[in-house]
């Protein structure tokens, strides 16, 4: 049970948002009214039947991505992209998210024929519409899905060349197990090339060794979820060392993925505690909640105190791909916080 004052936290410190994709996040109310638009139909009607279909259907990683699918069908057109962004730019501004990293992941659109120019230009002009009208800043990490043939990832990779203004990482995804990180070391060479930050999901369904190819051998600057790190005691020291920050959705690994029992026992508390740099994010706000809620589990269910939680929102911005300059306003509302709590 949350206080007044870990209430009023949760819903105004300033938040950024390291891990959350855009094709996954597709609100109730946008997927409806563009399934309207195109002549789409979906197993739901309403924001409520949408619940119940998630939560009937999505049992495990595998069963999320097929959903995950489905959904993200109503988007055909620019504008179905606009709206899109422009919607999750709406609710960041309501859980006072200030600056946010959107995974893209454009194979999923691409599998339906829609040409890569039609979604960047969408998403794009979206990113300059949020800043304007919500003061959010968004920027996005180009993720490749890890099941398709490298040589295709790559080529996808290869045209963010000419989405350099558009795109300031890359990312890769989905079912980990069976398809190791390193079969895209040509497309993280490419991104390197165009001087692309770099992060994976790792050692999310698959243990510690798809983390350290995704270090040393991909040179990623971050690692998405890296909840088995905690397996792996070198590792941990290393990930200190090297202050790589673990972009982390304890909500998305608990409840979705079942990856732990309970909240409770997710290893964000002894990866924090031995020194690791975690953030958290929602991942995919539709199927698991959003930042506001993925907050409220780490303070209620997980026992971290208001400091804890200052230290990874902090981190938050501090060891984003260019949110830095977020950091004076962060520390005067962390400031004027205590002073008036304190
Ligand atoms: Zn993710």
């Amino acid at each position: 049970m949350l206080t007044e004052r870990q209430i009023e936290f949760i819903r105004t410190i300033p938040k950024g948002e390291n891990h959350i994709h855009i094709e996954g996040s597709i609100p109730a109310r946008v997927a409806l009214r563009l399934g309207k638009r195109n002549g789409v139909s979906l197993p739901f009607s309403s924001e409520e039947g949408m619940k119940a279909f998630v939560k009937k259907n999505v049992v495990d990683l595998n069963s999320f991505m097929k959903c995950d699918r489905l959904i993200n069908s109503v988007c055909i057109t620019e504008e179905d992209y606009f709206d899109v962004v422009y919607a999750l730019a709406e609710d960041a501004k309501k859980q006072n998210i200030i600056y946010q990293e959107l995974h893209l992941d454009y194979p999923l659109n691409e599998e339906r024929g829609i040409a890569m120019d039609v979604v960047m230009k969408g998403y794009d002009q979206a990113r300059k519409a949020a800043l304007k009208d919500f003061g959010v800043e968004i920027v996005f990490i180009a993720g490749i899905d890890r099941t398709l043939p490298p040589t295709q990832c790559a080529a996808f990779i290869k045209n963010l060349e000419h989405y350099r203004d558009v795109v300031d990482g890359i990312g890769m995804d989905c079912e980990e197990k069976g398809y190791p990180c390193i079969l895209h070391k040509e497309s993280y060479e490419i991104a390197d090339s165009l001087g692309l930050f770099k992060t994976a999901h790792a050692g999310e369904d698959d243990g510690s060794q798809n983390i350290w190819d995704a270090i040393d051998e991909l040179g990623c600057q971050r690692i998405d979820h890296g909840v088995r790190a905690i397996e792996d005691p070198v590792l941990v020291k290393e990930l200190v060392d090297r202050k790589i920050l673990l972009a982390m959705c304890t909500r998305s690994n608990a409840n979705a993925c079942f990856l732990f029992p309970s909240l409770k026992e997710h290893s964000i508390r002894p990866l924090s505690e031995a020194g690791v740099i975690c953030s958290i994010s929602s991942d995919d706000p539709p199927y698991v909640g959003d930042l506001l809620w993925e907050y409220e589990g780490v303070i209620d269910e997980i026992g971290f105190d208001e400091d804890q939680m200052i230290k990874l929102a902090r981190n938050s911005l501090e060891y984003s791909i260019r949110g830095q300059h977020h950091l004076p306003t962060f520390d005067a509302w962390v400031d004027d916080w205590k002073k008036r709590w304190n």
